[in-house]
């Protein structure tokens, strides 16, 4: 096979490298990107797409099966609605299939040349791809490490038979009877929470002292909540140790150092996720580390001259946009853009029920940059929108400096809070001050009028409170 050269080659197309790919190309940027998975990534292929898809339909077979329970207070009711699974699972994987051709679309829009393999470095300039058809030896100019994560394995647990990855939990063909979940982080519980709602008895292991330990107590308040009325049982403070002889039960030892047996038909682990560095030859190039990460600096580039390194290979925060953002950078650098990192915050959001989200800095992050804080708190109990969803357990929360009232941080736990990080991360980016949002018009009847309220709370002054 013949060589071929380029200005920028992309390793990996996740969210970070066929974004970086996309915006290149438009730049008339003369760029190839490798992968040998369906474009898309994680996020696409075994993440943020397919678990939405899961919760979503789960959240609506839970609808329709609690109206067949109990009185709903809507006046509706069933009787016995079932759930045809294998068509739920098609269903999530046309939503994938369509995203992966409108992946591989733009990227041919935006004249990117594709090519399918996994890659390796020769060296800093050179990369070779082993293919279908032989090795295709790339020379690039400029290259783009975007190789992303991977599922962390539990040395006392290794995936296999019962003991089951993220990526195995959303290919399931069958809802397990029993699902014990060992880690009761973001997808921990995003994915324990819509198996609960499909059917399945669930319990959940979480290490630390609260589940979702990466949001305070206020913020979590509502999820532990909605965990106990669905039924699944939650063990902190607890560590998994292994499977039982028979491999039915999960062995764990408890808070308080006593051993207790779960038993379950699947073990999904979801202790955190990895960086890819190792298997595209990162020996053969010499790139400083920053821990298990790739170093980078603010406009994403590693110590060696011309290599860049963007999304979960390069740090936390592990989230789809903000491999994006860092892509989109990347890509304008490499085609002559004065660019560097300057973003004020990276949405968090957690897809639970009800969801939690997060911009910006919470009220401890805040107190510890020693500058004196306020911060004002609105619950949907007190939002009309709310109430006529059935949605009232939750609030939002603004932080914001006392002296000139900067907002540094807005938090949010209820139903459909997800679509206020739009709002939430514009007022943070454009530098808004609590006036700004407090004499904003919101428009009424809206989860979004309990963010202008917070803020009139802050100030002192809410007005349906
Ligand atoms: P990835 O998406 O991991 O892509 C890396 C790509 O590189 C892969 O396609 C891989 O095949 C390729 N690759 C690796 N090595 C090579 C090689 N040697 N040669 C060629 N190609 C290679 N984030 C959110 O923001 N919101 C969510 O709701 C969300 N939900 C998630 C749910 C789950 C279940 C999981 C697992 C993750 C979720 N995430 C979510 C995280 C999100 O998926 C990642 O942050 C995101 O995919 C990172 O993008 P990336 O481009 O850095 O890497
Ligand atoms: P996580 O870091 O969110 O949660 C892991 C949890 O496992 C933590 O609560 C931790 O205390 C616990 N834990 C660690 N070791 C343990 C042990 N031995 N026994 C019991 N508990 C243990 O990791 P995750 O849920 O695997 O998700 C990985 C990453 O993927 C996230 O950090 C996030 O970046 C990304 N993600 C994002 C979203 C989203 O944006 N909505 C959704 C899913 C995943």
């Amino acid at each position: 096979m013949k060589e071929i050269s380029c200005k920028l080659l992309v390793i990996g197309a996740g969210p970070g490298g066929y974004v970086t790919a996309i915006r290149a190309g438009q730049l008339g940027v003369d760029t190839v990107i490798v992968d040998f998975q369906k474009p898309g990534g994680t996020c696409l292929n075994v993440g943020c797409i397919p678990s939405k898809a899961l919760i979503h339909a789960a959240e609506e077979f839970e609808k329709v099966v609690h109206a067949g329970h109990a009185k709903s207070p809507l006046g509706i009711s069933v009787t016995q609605p079932t759930l045809d699974f294998p068509r739920t699972i098609a269903w999530k994987d046309g939503i994938v299939g369509r995203l992966n051709t409108g992946v591989s679309g733009l990227l041919k829009k935006a004249k990117v040349k594709i090519v399918d393999g996994h890659a390796r470095f020769r060296d800093g300039k050179t990369v070779e791809v082993e293919t279908e058809i032989g090795q295709q030896v790339i020379r690039a100019e400029a290259v783009v490490i975007a190789t992303g994560s991977a599922p962390v394995e539990l040395p006392a647990l290794p995936f296999g038979g019962p003991v089951i990855s993220s990526t195995d939990a959303l290919a399931l063909t069958k809802v397990p009877e029993r699902l014990t979940v060992v880690g009761g982080g973001y997808i921990g519980l995003e994915l324990g929470i819509a198996f609960a709602k499909l059917g399945a008895k669930v319990a959940v292991v979480e290490a630390e002292g609260k589940v979702l330990p990466l949001y305070d107590a206020e913020l979590t308040r509502p999820v532990s909540k909605r965990l106990a009325e669905l039924g699944i049982d939650v063990l902190t403070g607890a560590r998994a140790k292994g499977l039982s002889t028979k491999g039915d039960a999960l062995v764990v030892e408890t808070a308080d150092g006593a051993e207790k047996k779960l038993a379950a038909e699947k073990i999904l682990v979801t202790v955190g996720r990895k960086p890819v560095t190792e298997g595209w030859g990162r020996e053969e190039i010499e790139l400083d580390m920053a821990g298990r990460f790739i170093r980078i600096d603010d406009q994403c580039r590693t110590s060696m001259r011309g290599i860049y390194a963007i999304g979960d290979v390069t740090g936390e925060p592990m989230l789809a946009h903000r491999a994006m953002a860092q892509g989109e950078m990347v890509a304008e650098i490499v085609a002559g853009h004065r660019r560097s990192w300057d973003k004020r915050a990276i949405p968090a959001i957690c897809f639970t029920d009800p969801e939690i989200l997060s911009v910006g800095l919470s009220p401890d992050e805040a107190k510890k940059s020693s500058r004196e804080i306020k911060t004002g708190l609105f619950p949907f109990q007190a939002n009309g929108r709310a109430m006529t969803r059935l949605g009232e357990d939750g609030f939002v929360r603004v932080v914001a400096r006392a002296d000139n009232h900067l907002v540094l941080g807005i938090q949010a736990v209820g139903q459909g809070v997800s679509e206020l990080s739009t709002a939430f991360g514009l007022a943070i980016e454009m530098g808004a001050r609590l006036e700004d949002i407090a004499g904003t018009i919101h428009a009424h009847p809206t989860m979004g009028e309990a963010f202008q309220e917070a803020a009139l709370r802050t100030l002192g002054h809410a007005l349906h409170i």
